[in-house]
C-alpha cells in the first residue's frame, strides 16, 4: 500500500489515483497523518479492502510531504562505508544521530530557496514510524515500521562546519531542506526492504548512486537503537543516511546552483523533483 498527502490531507494511493482517507472512511481516521497512524493496523486493515472507483485523479505535483508535521525527525550521519571515507572520518560504531527540525520538511516537488552557495544534496531512505517504539529490539523493529519514502537531507556545509564539532542539526534545518516523498510504501510491498537501489542527479548529472544494502546500520538496527533511547511515535521520520558522492567531497567542492533540479530516486518508491532557486528570487 502506499500512502501520502495532497492538499494537507492524508490519502492512500493506487496508481493514479488517490482516495481521502478522512472523508472515505466517514471519519473513523483522521485528515491528519499523524493522527490516523494512532490506528495504523486498523487503517492498513480498512486501506487493504477499499475500492478505488470513486478515488480522484492527482498528478506528482499534487503531493504534499508524506508526514504534514511529524513530532521527531531522526537523522543519522555517516552510516555508508564509502561515505564515511569520502568524510574522511572513520566508521561509527554506534549511530551518529542527529535531528533535522520538523520545519525543514516539505514535499517531493518543493521548490527550496537556497541561503547559500554551499547547499549540498545527500539522497536517503526515510523510515515512517507506524506506532508507537520505545525498547523494541532489532527483530521486532519492522512490526513498527509503517513504510518506506524517499528523502533529501540537504545540508548547508559553512553553517554545518563553523564551530569545533560539526552542527548537523542547524546546517541541515533551513526551510525546504528535508524533502519526503512522494509517497510511502509499506513494507510488504518490497522483495527486499533492505536492499533498493538509491540514486540522485542535478539536471541530469548522476551524483550518487548505491543500495541501501550498503548501510552500515541498517533499518532494524536503527529503530531498535533509537528506541532504547526514546520512545519512538506515530509519524515520526528517520533519515538513515547517504551513500558516498556528496558535493563537499568532491575535488573540487560542488554545490547546489540555482534554477537547477535535483532529482532522488529510490526504487519501488518513486522520486522526489525539487527545483532550486536563489533566495532572493522568492521574496
Ligand atoms: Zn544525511
Amino acid at each position: 500500500m502506499r500512502f501520502g498527502m495532497i492538499n494537507g490531507r492524508a490519502v492512500v494511493v493506487h496508481d493514479d489515483r488517490a482516495l481521502d482517507i478522512e472523508r472515505a472512511s466517514e471519519g473513523r481516521f483522521s485528515s491528519r497523518m499523524v493522527d490516523a497512524l494512532e490506528h495504523w493496523d486498523a487503517l492498513l486493515d480498512w486501506a487493504r479492502r477499499v475500492t478505488f472507483d470513486l478515488a480522484d485523479t492527482f498528478v506528482p505535483g499534487d503531493l504534499g510531504a508524506v508526514v504534514d508535521a511529524p513530532r521527531q525527525v531522526f537523522a543519522v550521519g555517516l552510516n555508508y562505508r564509502e561515505h564515511a571515507e569520502e568524510a574522511n572520518t572513520t566508521t561509527p560504531d554506534e549511530p551518529l544521530v542527529f535531528t533535522k527540525f520538523p520545519t525543514s520538511i516539505v514535499g517531493p516537488t518543493a521548490t527550496v530557496e537556497l541561503p547559500s552557495e554551499n547547499v549540498d544534496w545527500e539522497a536517503e531512505l526515510v523510515v515512517v514510524i507506524g506506532q508507537y517504539t520505545y525498547r523494541v529490539d532489532a527483530e521486532k523493529a519492522w512490526d513498527h515500521v509503517a513504510g518506506l519514502t524517499a528523502g533529501q537531507d540537504l545540508s548547508e556545509r559553512t553553517v554545518q562546519l563553523a564551530g569545533p564539532v560539526p552542527q548537523f542539526s542547524m546546517g541541515k534545518s533551513f526551510p525546504g531542506f528535508g524533502p519526503v516523498g512522494p509517497v510511502f510504501v509499506t513494507v510488504d510491498e518490497f522483495d527486499d526492504p533492505d536492499s533498493l537501489d538509491i540514486s540522485c542527479s542535478v539536471d541530469g548529472d548522476v551524483l550518487q548512486s548505491a543500495s541501501t544494502s550498503q548501510m552500515i546500520f541498517g533499518v532494524t538496527e536503527l529503530v531498535s537503537k533509537l528506541s532504547y533511547v526514546c520512545p519512538l511515535l506515530p509519524g515520526d521520520l528517520i533519515f538513515t543516511g547517504t551513500p558516498s558522492g556528496v558535493g563537499m567531497a568532491r575535488q573540487p567542492a560542488r554545490y547546489l546552483a540555482p534554477n537547477s533540479t535535483l532529482v532522488t530516486t529510490i526504487e519501488h518508491i518513486g522520486e522526489l523533483r525539487n527545483r532550486l532557486v536563489a533566495e532572493e528570487s522568492t521574496r
